[in-house]
């Protein structure tokens, strides 16, 4: 395990937004996680040990139609990118790059945004920013989706609107049952985020902003299971 004892103080450190970096409270002196020599392990194939329990091979999903870029994404997110800021920019990037009708930012298909986080908007925080949305179907136009915000992740639909904090978060499950990836966060399964025609490099973009807000905002969390 990391030794989270300040070598300068002796102080108690604590993780900083970056997963990458400890920090100690009292006499402020940062330490590279990266420096660590137990954290050498195969970054393109092993998601890190430290921070995640798998409790399967998702290396598995390599193997199914579509899971290839879905779980490469995730582990580039969680194993090198490791602040929810660069990843928010990355997901953001590749979702330029999509065709994909049912997905909206502030600035991708604005108008369709605009309506899904109006629906949205009774269980947002003052602050909080909705960064993606993704309809769950062809016909929802907003109606039905779920939303990503720097807070929580939210699903709608005509009926309710159901959430997760991102600091709550203990788990998340990979999924790839059907052809699609998807994510759905914390045990309940109760939201679920998917997306298609991004080469589903999107959806791993998104499993791993949601883990790494989970980080950085719940600074006891130690550890999130994939299930
Ligand atoms: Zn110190």
């Amino acid at each position: 395990m990391v030794s989270n004892i300040c070598q300068n103080c002796g102080g108690l450190m604590e993780w900083t937004g970056d997963r990458r970096k400890m920090r100690c409270p009292f006499c402020m002196t940062e330490f590279l996680v990266e420096e660590r020599e137990t954290d050498a392990f195969d970054k393109a194939n092993v998601i890190d040990p430290l921070l995640f329990r798998s409790e399967w091979d998702i290396n598995k999903l390599r193997e199914k139609r579509n899971g290839k870029d879905f779980i490469t994404e995730f582990m580039i997110g969680v194993n090198e990118v490791c602040t929810a800021e660069k990843e928010k920019e990355i997901l953001f990037k590749i979702l330029s790059k999509s065709d994909n009708g049912d997905m909206a930012t502030e600035t991708i298909r604005p108008e369709l945004f605009r309506t899904a986080t109006q629906r949205a908007a009774s269980v947002l925080e003052p602050g909080e920013t909705p960064l993606v949305y993704q309809n769950s179907g062809i016909f929802s136009k907003g109606k039905e989706g779920s939303v990503i915000t720097d807070r929580r992740t939210i699903t709608f639909d005509t009926k309710e609107v159901k959430f997760e904090l991102h600091k709550d978060i203990r788990s998340l499950q990979l999924d790839n049952s059907g052809d699609i990836p998807s994510i759905r966060v914390n045990e309940q399964f109760a939201v679920r985020f998917s997306m298609i025609g991004t080469g589903y490099k999107g959806t791993g973009a998104a499993a791993a902003l949601i883990c790494l807000y989970a980080f950085a905002q719940d600074p006891d969390l130690k550890q999130i299971r994939l299930v």
